[in-house]
């Protein structure tokens, strides 16, 4: 019996100059949640991010920072959302996981450095990224 390989591995490429305009934004947001919409396209399982775009009708507060997703325009280029924790580590709470928008869910903790970026899916595995 054949067993087909169905979970592909997972890896997100993220450009430098986006890399860094997440990182000042969150900076910018900081003491309150900041969140943005990746764009990019996903191919055999390598999710590429080259733009962001901020949400409309986005609300950042200490706690959540989030967006209705029906105001969302149908976009295929949209591949998931990047928001920060000024607090607390880089992974996705419960709300986080009942939210998850798209393909990928990247936090950044503070301070916003380089090394502070995660990526995750939906189930709240993390997908490694690689900067490019
Ligand atoms: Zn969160």
């Amino acid at each position: 019996m054949i067993f087909k390989k169905s979970n592909f591995e997972r890896r997100v490429s993220l450009k430098t100059d986006v890399r860094d305009g997440i990182l000042s934004y969150c900076k910018m947001k900081h003491p309150n949640e900041g969140i943005l919409i990746l764009k990019g396209k996903s191919k055999n399982g390598n999710i590429m991010i080259d733009g962001l775009v901020i949400p409309p009708f986005s609300h950042g507060g200490p706690t959540f920072a989030g967006f209705p997703h029906s105001f969302l325009p149908f976009d295929t280029s949209y591949v998931g959302t990047v928001h920060s924790h000024p607090t607390g580590p880089a992974k996705p709470s419960v709300t986080d996981l009942h939210n998850f928008f798209g393909l990928v869910s990247m936090i950044v903790k503070s301070p916003y450095e380089d090394d502070d970026i995660l990526a995750w899916d939906s189930k709240g595995n993390s997908i490694p990224i690689s900067i490019v």
